[in-house]
């Protein structure tokens, strides 16, 4: 059993990574894939870099080659639901992509030839996950359901609020989960996604982001993982 933890940037998995003496550190595809234990299982750890194509590169490359047999993301998004404020915490229950439409062939969102738009996490490890978040953060406000990813930065108001509009059950936005999500439907492995909020994907997305990436992503991660394989 090896669990994949992945982010998508070095702020979110700072924390992780200097938990774990990797004990077998390799290079495939560009990215660096840190094998070893935590908490006496077996993990690997990567940065997928951002953006859909490079979540699934990743997550194919996590089961082909390092036998991944369950993924757990975490990292940060922005807070599309009126309730989703900078510092929560969202685990996901089901993914979506936003930027995706090949309309009319298909329905709007729909990934062709599934016949379906929105891909679930795994429960049982998203239950852990949430519990995890959970006593991690308990200060945090802690929310579960639909995540949306496309690849864009949604930084202005006014695409948060037609985001917001077409996709109203819509918790949090961010670049990368749902390629994983499709990638592990194809093939069957468990899904599980945290992220905590680091803006509102509005105007002052880009400094709010950036802010705390610097100052609190690593750490959120570092203890929701701490609790997941505690
Ligand atoms: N490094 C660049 C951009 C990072 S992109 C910069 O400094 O501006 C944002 C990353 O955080 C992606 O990995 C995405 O998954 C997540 N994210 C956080 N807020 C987001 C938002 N408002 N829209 C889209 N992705 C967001």
């Amino acid at each position: 059993m090896t669990l994949a933890i992945v982010a998508a940037m070095r702020e979110e998995l700072a924390a992780v990574l200097a938990l774990m003496p990797a004990e077998t550190r390799s290079t495939v595809a560009g990215r660096e894939f840190f094998r070893g234990r935590l908490h006496g299982q077996e993990v690997v750890l990567v940065l997928s870099r951002i953006g859909k194509v490079a979540a699934a590169a990743t997550a194919v490359t996590l089961i082909e080659r390092f036998d991944a047999s369950a993924i757990v993301f975490t990292g940060v998004a922005g807070g599309l639901g009126p309730g989703v404020q900078v510092g929560d915490v969202v685990v996901a229950d089901a993914f979506l992509q936003h930027d995706l439409d090949a309309s009319p062939l298909f329905p709007r969102h729909e990934v062709p030839l599934y016949g379906k738009s929105r891909f679930a996490t795994d429960a049982a490890l998203t239950a852990r996950l949430a519990v995890a978040a959970g006593a991690a953060l308990p200060q945090a406000r802690l929310h579960r359901g639909l995540i949306v990813s496309g690849d864009r930065f949604v930084a202005t108001t006014a695409e948060a609020r037609a985001l917001q509009a077409e996709l109203p059950d819509a918790l949090a936005v961010e670049m990368e989960g749902a390629a994983i999500a499709q990638v592990c439907h194809d093939y069957g492995l468990p899904y599980a996604a945290v992220r905590t909020i680091s803006d509102r994907a509005d105007d002052a997305a880009h400094g709010d982001f950036l802010r705390f990436v610097q100052e609190v992503a690593s750490r959120h991660s570092a203890a929701i993982v701490a609790h997941l394989l505690a």
